[in-house]
């Protein structure tokens, strides 16, 4: 069997000029605001790469660069004039924060109509009950490339690894939507191999470095690699150990170059939906 390697650039960048096509016709620019909070290297490079995505297909877009040791507090009250500001459409607050701060209260102080990250409860809550309005970037940029491969997902079944507000969860109810039928794996599950075994689709979402082996998975099954992970000598692999899951895969994602494009791709889509929904 000839393995599929998805293309998440690719579809991402189709993605995006569909996105820049619909900006164009409108009559205003939406508006993106990313947080972003102390200097995380990794941080700032994900905020810089969304802002040049976003900048490419005509959204305006802002960082907020704000320091390491602010209070919670201050945090909130600066999010509040972004809720207030007319000219942003979205917000995004870069995670992880900070310890003193408790993300929980910063992502619940984002407007729930600005919130293009997905995260705040009452979001989680429309997704969960099945009304979804902005959905979290990475699940959904997940179930395109699902798409894209060609997957049949009602009836299938699917494996989730890694349980996340921002990932796992997510992704479990969009895929339950779908008609698959979901499991969710964790770090306390017995025997995951043999979990991985069982499953036409696998979503592993662990950070775990090539976690899952090529022999975890069943013949021609579709796996989705969200793990991004930096070994010791700088290289850049998945939750999956690409070489091995290649030879027995149906369909796989790689690292680079899959998942992630995808993430910022509906990271814009989201900013679209959240300008047009709030300006009615
Ligand atoms: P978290 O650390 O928040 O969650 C990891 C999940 O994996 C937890 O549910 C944890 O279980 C589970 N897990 C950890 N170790 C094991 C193990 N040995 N066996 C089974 N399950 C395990 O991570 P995120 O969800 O935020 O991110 C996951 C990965 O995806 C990371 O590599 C991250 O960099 C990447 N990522 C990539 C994105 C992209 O756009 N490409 C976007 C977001 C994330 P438990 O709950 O029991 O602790």
């Amino acid at each position: 069997m000839t393995v599929r390697i998805i293309d998440g650039k690719r579809l991402a960048a189709a993605l995006r000029a569909r996105v820049a096509a619909q900006i164009a016709t409108l009559p205003f620019r939406p508006g993106l605001a990313a947080v972003l909070v102390g200097d995380d290297p990794a941080s700032a490079i994900y905020v810089r790469n969304k802002d040049r995505a976003a900048d490419s297909v005509g959204i305006g877009a802002r960082t907020i660069r704000l320091p390491a040791d602010i209070s919670e507090e201050a945090l909130i009250t600066r999010i509040a004039r972004l809720n207030a500001d007319p000219a942003v459409d979205g917000i995004l607050v870069q995670l992880p924060l900070p310890p003193q701060i408790v993300s929980q209260a910063v992502i619940e102080a984002v407007d729930p109509a600005k919130d293009v990250d997905g995260f705040h409860p009452l979001n989680v809550g429309r997704l969960a009950s099945g009304y979804p309005e902005l959905v979290p970037c990475t699940p959904a940029g997940v179930m395109k490339l699902l798409a894209e491969a060609g997957a049949s997902l009602e009836g299938a079944r699917a494996l989730v690894l890694g349980r996340s507000g921002i990932v796992g969860r997510p992704m479990a109810t969009l895929l339950l939507a779908a008609h698959a039928t979901v499991t969710m794996a964790h770090s306390r599950t017995r025997d995951l191999a043999a979990e991985c075994r069982g499953a036409d689709v696998i979503v592993a979402a662990t950070g775990r470095p090539e976690m899952v082996r090529g022999d975890w998975i069943a013949p021609g099954a579709t796996v989705i690699d969200v793990g991004v992970n930096r070994l010791a000598d700088g290289k850049l692999v998945g939750d999956v150990a690409f070489t091995e899951a290649v030879k027995v895969a149906g369909a796989i994602t790689p690292v680079p170059g899959g998942v992630g494009p995808m993430t910022i791709a509906c990271l814009l889509e989201n900013t679209v939906t959240a300008a047009l929904r709030r300006r009615g």
